[in-house]
């Protein structure tokens, strides 16, 4: 855990976030400024700054199949859903607490900006 990042404290329960999954594991919430109907942040409960620090091959991988269980909850399974981790500068990550994308409910544009 670390102090002072944004999404262990959300792990933490000492900011406030709308909460769609919580496991041993993983946590999954709304993103606070949706970029799609549907805009959740899937992260592990162990703090990892991003894909370049992981080292665990399960914990990415549970990332994407929590994404894909809360896509069928969320209706939007069968039309389809983008999942996407930034990583550093290049890709715009502002958060430094790895985590998924999931986003839906609308068409989404290929390629990404
Ligand atoms: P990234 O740019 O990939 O690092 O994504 C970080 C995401 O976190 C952005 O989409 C932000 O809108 C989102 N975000 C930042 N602060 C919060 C928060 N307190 N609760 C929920 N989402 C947040
Ligand atoms: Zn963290």
């Amino acid at each position: 855990m670390s102090a002072d990042c944004l999404f262990c404290k959300i792990v933490r329960r000492e900011i406030p976030a709308k909460l769609v999954h919580e496991s041993d594991d993983c946590v999954a919430f709304r993103d606070i400024d949706p970029k799609a109907p549907v805009h959740v942040l899937v992260i592990p409960r162990e703090h990892v700054s991003s894909l370049n620090e992981a080292r665990d091959a399960s914990m990415v991988g549970r990332l994407a199949l929590v994404a894909a269980e809360i896509a069928r909850k969320e209706g939007i399974a069968d039309a389809g859903y983008r999942t996407v981790i930034n990583t550093n500068r290049d890709a715009g990550q502002t958060v430094f607490h790895i985590h998924l994308h999931l986003l839906g409910g609308r068409s989404l544009s290929w390629p990404p900006g």
